[in-house]
């Protein structure tokens, strides 16, 4: 039988037409692989069972064809229990299927379970999950990073070949870098948020996990496109093979901006950042020209980021109540009591510190100050990016500012962990593409990943750029020992 360790969606796909295995399989070799492993790396909070994932096979051909992948646990499934790691949530079984889903199931895809995360997305380790510990698997006194710590530590474990997290502040990309994969956030509006649940609407989406460039492109091309579902994607996106330009050559006369005041932040790692010299280097080599550019906004986005981020998560989890949704308090007499005490038990400390902060930042007499600020910062901050757009066609910065951290490094410093989003939040709010690719380890043996950022809809130029640089080093054939 094909060698299935770690094997790429690329691979298996060839190992399946030429039916070197199959379906059946593959599905046991998975599903040996998280009985084996996930005890330890505690990504999925549950696995579906096997049966029940085939019955609901939809296509036996297609970009995904019998390829399975974990979803996490703030897409719909119909039928399927979602809990976005809350408590709040506990028992809630999806009416419907998100777009993605039925777009993936179209194209032959396979769902096996759900991934663990922060709660409600909010944080940047998956220690904020209500209901377990994901570790990573370099290292288990690590965080994955998160908030989508279990879609990307499964991935990154080869428990599965791809799976799917979301992105309002840098929770595909920063995890994937400090787990060592790749990681993507697509143009905003390119896929459909229609059974997501919302975290911040405004820069919500959801994003891409795999061990590969090839692989991202190719799940991304089965999800992108115009939803009449969600007024909020772009419209006249019909499907895109994402693929297509993979080459391994890249675009002639590339330029790319290496973003200085990121790079050469305070806090970045000295390790940290000559790795990110060294991909420079291996950009330059590939022909490309590189240069230092200062985007002196880029500085603001946390903290635009906080706020905007706060005021939109207490305006959509206000439909959490205890009536519609989920858990209600047993100790609730009245009407208040089901508001108050479901809240309060359902909700963990970090999303009621959210909760609390977005109706401050956009209570009378604050929002102007804050909210209104915040929103207009952003607005300059998409100008000016735009703006070096003409100058550069792709930007290049780092992800994290250092290495995974240990488990409880900032229990006590809230704020640190919200700088965490430092260099990924400013693709959300301004709403363009970005992907984030390992680069190589620290010595810790801990991985490290740049990004590179792109105008409206590049996703095609990135995917090229990272492919040519992803063939001329190989760092994704690196894995943990589990
Ligand atoms: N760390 C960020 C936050 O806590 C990112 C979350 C996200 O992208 N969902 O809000």
């Amino acid at each position: 039988m094909a060698s299935l360790e770690f094997a790429s969606i690329r691979d298996i796909r060839v190992f399946l037409e030429r039916k070197e295995i199959s379906v059946d399989e593959l599905l046991d070799f998975y599903y040996g692989r998280f009985a084996k492993f996930d005890k330890k790396i505690g990504s999925a909070l549950e696995l579906f069972d096997k049966k029940s994932v085939k019955d609901r096979t939809r296509s036996e051909t297609g970009l995904l064809a019998g390829i399975p992948g974990l979803i996490k646990d703030n897409i719909c499934i119909q039928d399927r229990t979602l809990t976005c790691a809350s408590k709040i949530l506990a028992g809630y079984v999806a009416p419907y299927n998100a777009t993605v889903i039925d777009k993936l199931s179209a194209q032959g895809a396979f769902f096996i379970g759900r991934a663990n995360m922060d709660e409600f997305a909010m944080g940047s380790s998956t220690e904020t999950s209500a209901y377990q510990k994901t570790v990573n698997p370099w290292n288990a006194q690590r965080v994955p990073g998160g908030s989508s710590g279990g879609s990307i530590a499964a991935v990154a474990a080869g428990l599965i070949p791809w799976a799917l997290g979301s992105e309002t502040g840098g929770s595909v990309r920063q995890p994937a870098a400090l787990c060592g994969i790749v990681g993507s956030k697509p143009t905003y509006g390119l896929v459909s948020r229609y059974g997501l649940v919302a975290y911040a609407s405004s820069i919500d989406q959801i994003g891409v996990a795999t061990r590969t460039v090839y692989d991202n492109a190719l799940v991304l091309s089965a999800i992108a496109g115009t939803d009449v579902k969600d007024a909020t994607t772009l419209k006249n996106i019909s499907a895109v093979d994402y693929t297509r330009n993979l080459t391994g050559k890249i675009k002639p006369g590339l330029k790319i901006g290496v973003i200085d005041n990121a790079l050469h932040a305070d806090g970045v790692d000295p390790e940290v950042a000559a790795l990110l010299k060294n991909a420079l280097k291996e950009f330059e080599r590939l022909g490309a020209i590189v240069e230092y550019v200062k985007i002196p906004v880029m500085d603001y986005s946390a903290a635009v980021y906080f706020i905007l981020s706060r005021a939109e998560a207490a305006s959509n989890l206000a439909r959490f109540d205890g009536v519609r949704y989920g858990a209600r308090s047993a100790d609730a007499h009245t009407l208040s009591d089901v508001y108050e005490l479901s809240r309060s038990e359902g909700f963990g400390p970090e999303v009621q510190r959210r909760i609390l902060i977005g109706n401050y930042v956009l209570s009378v007499g604050h929002a102007d100050k804050f909210y209104n600020s915040a929103r207009q910062v952003q607005h300059i901050m998409r100008a000016e990016f735009l703006k070096t757009f003409k100058e550069y066609d792709l930007l290049f910065a780092p992800v994290s500012p250092a290495e995974a951290f240990p488990f409880g490094a900032f229990a006590n410093n809230s704020l640190q962990m919200d700088l965490q989003d430092y260099f990924t939040a400013a693709a959300n709010l301004v709403g363009i593409p970005a992907v984030s690719i390992p680069c190589g380890f620290t010595s810790n043996k801990l991985p490290v990943g740049f990004q590179l950022m792109g105008p409206d809809l590049s996703e095609e130029l990135i995917f090229q750029t990272g492919y040519a640089y992803e063939q001329v080093t190989q760092w994704h054939a690196n894995h943990p020992e589990l």
